[in-house]
């Protein structure tokens, strides 16, 4: 075994042993989650509004996604797609049939969803004949995942920085600029990705005109329109997915977060007549659509297509909303404006966004952070108006206090 740098077995700090590339608050520990709420050691409660970065979409430790879950894991864990997953198969078909999308595959994560995404885009293109046609624009400010093609398409330096050499066959456009998106098509324009609602970069729904006219300019150039929903979809808009808001439908779409209720998984829809350009050998995924996550994923569509799911997400989007506007009325030198849908949620500060992500912590309420100096606020699907309350009270309380 090679000499070790570090004395790993006297090692004082418990993440010394973990890449240095987060950085949680060092004395906080959860054991426990319970609905929207997580525990330490201690028993403290903390308010739960962040779920995992929009991902627990019904809390922690839903009794019909724990029961999916443990029932699976004593029958069966894993295959590989090298044999026929019925879970899989049912999940794709229920995808499909409440979609645009004719056919779908599964990954693991976000980033992996958009790569397969990227990949159809070009395999579609490639299957008639125009291999050349590969050059695929993204917009500023968009987010979509860290591998080195999805930080190609985002274009975001700060988190390229030198990690990703040449553009990788990206564009990347200001977001919402017609008159430069038009500029910048060209023969080997193969398609354009947006996320509907802008997550990390600031919660930020889409311009519906700009969309619709985007939609009209990849029919007109022969593009494909993939839209990223990793963030935005699965109920969180309101909506099943975010496009259903603006009436435009992509031709290949990512999904993740919220489909696994924490357990990971991720998704590229498509149309037919891209799904079918993925021939054998083209893409695959040795953990992708397995039986684990595609029962989860089944469960959790369960309980977003439950009647009224929806449009209690809407209603109580709306209700969060208007507290917000009350609170930005009471303190307008410190809070600006509320962005975004259903239960995705910005609140723009006049203080530094990282403040007051600290202070609400340390008063048991846990939210994230966004670009333009936001705070994000993605309660659970099924948050009770109870938890909604006591959020908003602890808002008003650390903003009063600030
Ligand atoms: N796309 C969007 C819109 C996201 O918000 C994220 C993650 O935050 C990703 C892609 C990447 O997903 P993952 O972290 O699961 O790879």
């Amino acid at each position: 075994m090679a000499e070790k740098t570090v004395d790993i077995g006297n090692r004082e700090d418990s993440r010394a042993a973990l890449w240095p590339n987060y950085s949680p608050p060092q004395g906080l520990v959860f054991i426990q989650g319970k609905g929207s709420e997580l525990f330490t050691e201690d028993g403290e409660a903390y308010l739960d509004f962040l779920s995992g970065i929009a991902v627990t979409s019904f809390g922690h430790s839903h009794p019909h996604l724990v029961a999916a879950l443990t029932n699976q894991a004593e029958k069966l864990w894993h295959l590989s797609n090298v044999h026929r997953i019925p879970s899989a198969e049912e999940l794709a078909r229920r995808l499909a049939a409440n979609s645009f999308a004719d056919n779908v595959f599964f990954a693991n994560s976000g980033t992996e969803a958009i790569e397969a995404g990227i990949k159809a885009i070009r395999g579609y293109h490639a299957t008639r004949g125009n291999a050349d046609r590969n050059r695929i624009i993204g917009f500023t400010d968009s987010f979509h995942g860290r591998t080195i093609a999805a930080l190609g398409a985002a274009g975001n330096q700060s988190h390229m920085q030198s990690f990703v050499t040449g553009d990788y066959g990206f564009d990347q456009v200001p977001w919402e600029d017609m008159d430069e998106l038009k500029s910048i098509i060209g023969p080997q324009t193969a398609g354009i990705i947006l996320e509907p609602i802008q997550g990390e970069g600031g919660i930020r729904l889409v311009n519906q005109t700009f969309l619709q006219e985007v939609r009209e300019l990849c029919d007109k150039n022969g593009l494909l329109l993939m839209f990223d929903e990793v963030q935005c979809g699965i109920g969180r808009s309101g909506h099943l997915f975010a496009y259903e808001a603006f009436g435009v439908y992509p031709d290949v779409m990512a999904l993740a977060k919220g489909l696994g209720g924490g357990f990971p998984i991720g998704v590229c829809l498509t149309t037919q007549a891209v799904g079918e350009s993925m021939v054998v050998g083209s893409h695959g995924s040795t953990f992708g659509g397995n039986p684990l996550a595609a029962t989860v994923g089944n469960a959790v569509l369960d309980l977003v297509l439950e009647d009224g799911l929806l449009d209690s997400v809407k209603a109580k989007g709306q209700i969060l909303s208007q507290c917000i506007e009350d609170l930005i009325a009471k303190h307008s030198d410190k809070i600006e404006s509320v962005h975004g849908l259903g239960l995705m949620m910005g609140i723009k500060c006049k203080i530094p966004n990282t403040d007051l992500l600290v202070q609400l912590r340390e008063n048991k309420l846990l939210i994230g952070k966004s670009g333009s100096n936001m705070i994000r606020l993605l309660p659970p699907l099924n948050i009770s108006q109870e938890h909604i309350e006591q959020a908003i009270s602890i808002l008003d309380a650390v903003l009063s206090n600030y």
